[in-house]
């Protein structure tokens, strides 16, 4: 594994990459097809491994051994405490491993091998904790009812839930998504993508080692028109947590239709906007709004796209932005002095070019950035376009790339109402000094999540999930827990009562 041809040297190896195979039922095997897919280095876009290739027959055998764990396996039927146990085991082991795994998530989607080891790894290990420490707190309610009856809420585990994820952050997303169904004594076979499959299948021998019984999790990497398309319209799947694009949202939720009726949540795109209010600092402004976009290479659910800025201050952040942006290191994302790396593959690194293509023909400004950057690799450069209208492809859809477009307002309400002007509603971000500017637009933005005088702060306790087309459902926090279970009403006579 050489160096990209971009700013800085290639210094770390990758580890050793140990699991290429489906994991079912405890087991690492092939797929019944003996089909492999490749997986590319985003870095060189040379392969780094050849992964078996899950199909609808694989995914199959593997609700099938899902299912049996459910019905028959100890999980479900373990204590809360039990379960949360053996939950702590598998973070303390993967947070032994933060190095080896920001490695192999790092050479799976070009990521920052910082951000892996800061965020990515130990973000997941918290996300597993936070439900380690939930399994054991799930309770229902009692019921007074009226007559003579009494009556309490069960909360049972929903049964075998299907869990299809994105490929820009692939350990959290795993943890984000099956944590709280673990915890909940739900059993699930989870379909990384097709991009980023090294780390999922890690984790299902860690799951082993810590003890998580045979069947409660399986690994079946594969393509989404089959693997997860096999998922999605499963008639023995009873719910699915999918993150993705809109457009797969919406077949997933066909599917649910057209098979047997499986709850799902669909966390989806954004286009959430940074609005910046006159008497913000306008250093910290551009600084936030930098990381807002190009964090993670604009390959984030949540970026911060459109920026918003008051008129006061908007030429001064321009100046500073277009100097910030050029300031981002592009270059290998295992060298420390790199803010920023490839793109995750040639389809994406092509998507984004051609948004920036469209920015420039639909008529907005380009301030800095808009080609690739180096001359092999999928790196492009920090983008920023000005002049952007609401109108524009480039302040509606979701580019998932470094391309901020950059917007003028006057008045509050003008900036609420731009603020709203898009089908999606996943996160904003407010910076002002004014606590009832801030109050306010918090309270107007449609969206799940709202960011004020800081930008991508997470943590498993906030509820994570969007508004409008971003989707239903929500991740993080005990509600989450929620959509893995079912709520079932146990009423019962007390003919005698007193009362
Ligand atoms: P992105 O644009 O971020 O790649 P996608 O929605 O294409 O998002 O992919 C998210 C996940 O959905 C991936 O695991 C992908 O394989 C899966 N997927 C893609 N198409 C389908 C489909 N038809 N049914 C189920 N899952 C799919």
């Amino acid at each position: 594994n050489e160096g990209s041809g971009v700013e800085g040297k290639q210094t770390v190896v990758v580890p050793e990459i140990k699991f290429t195979k489906l994991f079912i039922n405890g087991e690492f095997v092939d797929a019944a097809s003996g089909k492999t897919f490749e997986t590319r280095d985003p870095r060189t876009g040379d392969v780094l491994a050849n992964i078996a290739e899950a199909d609808k027959a694989d995914v199959d055998l593997a609700v099938a051994a899902a299912r049996e764990a459910f019905e028959h396996g100890p999980w479900p039927r373990m204590s809360g405490y039990a379960r949360g146990r053996a939950m702590s085991k598998l973070a303390d082991l993967v947070e032994q491993r933060i190095e080896e795994l920001a490695l192999l998530d790092g050479a799976d989607a070009g990521k920052l091998l910082l951000l892996g080891k800061i965020i990515d790894i130990p973000g997941a290990v918290q996300m597993l904790r936070y439900y380690a420490g939930a399994a054991d707190k799930i309770h229902g309610d009692s019921l007074r009812v009226s007559g003579k009856y009494q009556g309490y809420t069960l909360k049972e585990p929903i049964g075998v839930v299907g869990v299809i994820i994105p490929w820009n952050f692939p350990s959290l997303m795993f943890f984000l998504k099956i944590s709280p169904a673990l915890a909940a004594g739900c059993t699930v076979v989870v379909k990384p993508a097709e991009q980023t499959p090294l780390s999922a299948l890690y984790y299902a021998d860690l799951a082993r080692q810590a003890g998580i019984p045979d069947g409660v999790i399986n690994v079946v990497p594969g393509f989404g028109p089959t693997a997860g398309a096999a998922i999605a319209s499963h008639m023995d799947v009873d719910s699915v947590a999918f993150t993705g694009s809109g457009e797969v949202g919406r077949l997933v939720m066909e599917a649910s239709a057209r098979s047997n009726l499986k709850t799902i949540s669909l966390e989806l795109g954004g286009k959430s906007p940074l609005i910046i209010f006159d008497d913000a600092d306008v250093d910290m402004a551009v600084e936030l709004s930098r990381l807002a976009i190009f964090f993670n290479k604009g390959e984030v659910c949540v970026a911060g796209s459109r920026v918003y800025v008051q008129e006061g201050i908007y030429d001064e952040f321009v100046k500073k932005a277009v100097v910030a942006a050029q300031n981002w290191k592009v270059g290998d994302p295992f060298d420390v002095a790199t803010n920023m790396g490839p793109q995750v593959d040639k389809a994406q690194f092509e998507r984004v070019l051609k948004y920036i293509d469209l920015g420039k023909s639909e008529g907005a400004t380009l301030l800095t950035g808009g080609k690739p950057a180096g001359d092999r690799g999928y790196y492009i450069e920090p983008t920023i376009f000005a002049d952007v209208k609401e109108d524009m492809k480039i302040a509606q859809d979701e580019i998932f790339g470094p391309v901020m477009s950059l917007m003028k307002f006057k008045t509050v309400d003008e900036a609420i109402e731009k603020a709203n002007c898009t089908k999606y509603g996943l996160a904003a971000g407010i910076i002002t000094k004014d606590l009832n500017i801030a109050n306010r637009v918090s309270r107007s933005v449609r969206a799940g999540t709202v960011w004020v005088n800081c930008y991508f702060a997470f943590d498993p306790e906030a509820p994570f999930g969007g508004y409008k087309m971003s989707g239903f459902g929500r991740d993080q926090g005990m509600m989450a827990i929620d959509k893995y279970m079912q709520v079932k009403s146990v009423i019962t006579a007390v003919p005698d009562s007193p009362w």
